[in-house]
């Protein structure tokens, strides 16, 4: 019924752990069991369990104390417990609510009331992950060009200056590129923006599949201009990727109404060799207005081709 939640049972006695472990399993829950606080904390530790059920009384650690050990730790998300508790004075469930339990339940249990309770906590975790899901959209919307899917330049500045002090740290090379459509404003003027959108959308998905996954990335630098940052790069490594994303490009065929739209790019790329252990006193404006200089270069040249830059 409900894999995504596995249930963590804890209690001493073997009796009632059995009891409570098969109300679960009838309702379709998978179900993991210790018999005292330390087992239920390293099982913990291996499996992540966002709902947990523990009995009050046990030897060593108590299940208010239990509560407070899990909510010390650094969990992937909120973990729900429920403390099991033969005690039910005012001042009993206080404590136990104060200790960081979410409910409990009085022993003897009610198989139909545990089932109850246990879905109270799935539907908050529910909650929990949809809002976590919704904030992780609303980020991804922030630091992205919606038309083209790449980072925007909010994202450059924020993760740029990352990159630099890692290459600094490690003395590794950071390298650039930009890169700008050729004649990109004679396809919007002939073929219309629709078209020009299409094909600013071909370009972007056609550099992604030419760098690395997840190492290298791309940012909408202006209108039709992008910029590739290839971290652990040196020079030899930066013309080859330029030059593979170029090429990929002059053979790439964009269906547009009864055309086939045939684009060509200009590349300037610029690497920031740290491997000499010495500080460039590089900044990413630096670094970038290199890359545009060498851009420029290949613009007069021609278009349609790469130039590049190694810093030392
Ligand atoms: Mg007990």
């Amino acid at each position: 019924m409900d894999n995504d939640f596995p249930i963590l049972v804890v209690d001493d006695d073997l009796v009632s752990r059995a009891v409570i472990q098969k109300y679960l399993h009838k309702a379709g829950f998978d179900v993991i069991s210790a018999g005292n606080g330390k087992e239920a904390l390293s099982l913990f530790d291996q499996r992540f369990c966002p709902i947990v059920l523990t009995d009050w009384m046990m030897p060593e650690i108590n299940g208010p104390q239990l509560c407070r050990m899990i909510r010390e730790k650094k969990t992937d998300g909120y973990v729900f417990i429920i403390l099991i508790t033969a005690r039910d004075s005012k001042n009993d469930i206080v404590s136990g609510l104060q200790a960081g339990a979410d409910d409990y339940l009085t022993k003897p249990i009610h198989p139909a009331e545990l089932i109850a309770r246990i879905n109270t906590g799935i539907r908050i975790l529910r909650l929990e992950q949809s809002l976590k899901n919704a904030n992780e959209e609303i980020r991804l919307l922030s630091i992205t060009d919606p038309l083209t899917g790449c980072f925007n330049r909010t994202y450059l500045g924020e993760r740029f200056s990352q990159e630099l002090s890692r290459s600094l740290r490690y003395n590794h090379a950071l390298s650039v590129v930009l890169t700008d459509i050729d004649h990109f404003k004679k396809v919007n003027d002939t073929y219309g923006h629709q078209a020009g959108d299409l094909v600013l959308k071909s370009f972007a998905k056609c550099i992604m599949e030419q760098i690395r996954e997840k190492i290298d990335w791309v940012v909408r630098f202006g209108g039709e201009e992008f910029l590739i940052i290839l971290p652990e790069t040196g020079g030899a490594g930066l013309e080859r990727v330029a030059e593979r994303v170029r090429v990929a490009v002059s053979k790439m065929p964009i269906p547009c109404g009864q055309n086939n739209l045939e684009i060509t790019a200009s590349f300037g790329g610029a690497c920031a060799n740290f491997s000499q252990k010495k500080d460039l006193g590089m900044t990413m404006e630096q670094l970038i207005d290199q890359a545009d200089e060498q851009l420029y270069r290949s613009k007069r040249e021609g278009r349609n081709r790469t130039n590049i830059k190694v810093l030392l």
